[in-house]
């Protein structure tokens, strides 16, 4: 594989770090917990999209676009990012916003994310809960075509080919940080939702023939439809980046027990990895995405899934922006306290 085919521009701070987390791996009396931390990519508070956005935009240049179009949910981690980067870049940015989950608190539908788009100067139109937004982007970027501008539409969480090389080079460059510190990597943990992140991980990680086993903890789909997401475009992306034919079906594995009750809804789990990490390692995870990745690997090593001795790598894919837009779940002063879930 030879990424440096592909037309880049430079937008996150790489490498991350790779960092022990010595308090969280002595509470679980478990495995060794490493953690990768893809939510240090700089690029307005950071997370996993920038990567994507690399060679997403990059492409968008090349092709001359004069504003940049993508869609995702109202606390939407990659809407933020790919206006932060559009901005950088002296591109328009124009976001989707679906509304999953019918939440009506002013945090919900204005702070966070919402707020840093705002910020970051996109203009935002708003859809209702609908099964095909990508569907949705591609109207609306006819309707820019036709009022003459030059629109790049990005589909849902940056995942297609382009996107998912970002997460192939995250895995190279995982597997080079950890050889250079003499680490035995046994597994590796993330959160997967569009699946480009984990698409592009798989592709990595069996094109360089690490051996590495990945597991992915969905946020929103159940088992077989997550898996089958991921090994699509895992297939396609590897075809793309060279390593045709290096995929196999068994690389996917997907555990989704720790969605609750949907999409955007924290969960007691995801609530308690949250303050636990907070409170620990003084890091933050997000509600919807890194908070129950993280309650799915705790309640692993709770099951005893990892052995004593084994080294854990947890992919921190980022959102802690979302926690602003989440308060009320806490139940720190806030009158409606409890948890949904
Ligand atoms: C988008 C996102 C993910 C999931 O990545 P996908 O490539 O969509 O599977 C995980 N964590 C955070 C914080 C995200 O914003």
């Amino acid at each position: 594989m030879n990424l440096a085919r592909f037309p880049r521009v430079r937008l996150a701070h790489l490498p991350t770090p790779l960092e022990h987390l010595p308090n969280l791996t002595r509470a679980l009396n478990g495995p060794e917990i490493w953690i990768k931390r893809d939510d240090c990519t700089g690029m307005s508070s950071g997370g996993n999209k920038t990567r994507k956005l690399e060679f997403l935009l990059a492409e968008a240049q090349a092709q001359g676009a004069d504003i940049v179009l993508t869609q995702g949910a109202t606390q939407s981690n990659h809407a933020r990012q790919t206006a932060a980067c559009a901005a950088r870049l002296g591109l328009a940015c124009h976001i989707l916003l679906e509304d999953r989950t019918h939440k009506t608190d002013r945090d919900y539908t204005e702070n966070g994310n919402v707020f840093l788009d705002h910020l970051h100067g996109a203009t935002i139109e708003h859809f209702d809960s609908n099964p095909d937004m990508n569907g949705e982007l591609a109207k609306v970027a006819a309707r820019f075509a036709a009022d003459g501008r030059r629109p790049y539409a990005i589909p849902g969480g940056g995942s297609n080919t382009t996107g998912a090389l970002g997460y192939v080079n995250a895995a190279i460059e995982l597997v080079t940080q950890a050889n250079d510190l003499g680490l035995r990597i046994d597994h590796v943990v993330h959160a997967t939702g569009s699946a480009g992140t984990q698409a592009g991980l798989v592709v990595g990680l069996a094109g360089i023939h690490s051996g590495v086993p990945l597991l992915g903890i969905g946020v929103r789909a159940p088992k077989e439809r997550q898996e089958e997401n991921v090994y699509k475009l895992a297939v396609a992306t590897a075809a793309v980046a060279g390593c045709e034919g290096a995929v196999r079906r068994e690389h996917v594995v997907a555990n989704c027990d720790y969605v609750g009750s949907g999409y955007g809804f924290s969960t007691t789990g995801s609530i308690e990895a949250i303050q636990l990490l907070a409170r620990l390692e003084g890091i933050l995870l997000d509600p919807v995405y890194s908070g129950k990745g993280m309650a799915g690997l705790i309640d692993l090593v709770r099951q005893g899934r990892f052995r004593r001795g084994e080294n854990v790598v947890f992919i921190h894919t980022g959102g802690s922006v979302g926690l602003f837009g989440y308060v009320r779940d806490f139940g720190y002063g806030h009158p409606s306290s409890a948890p949904a879930a």
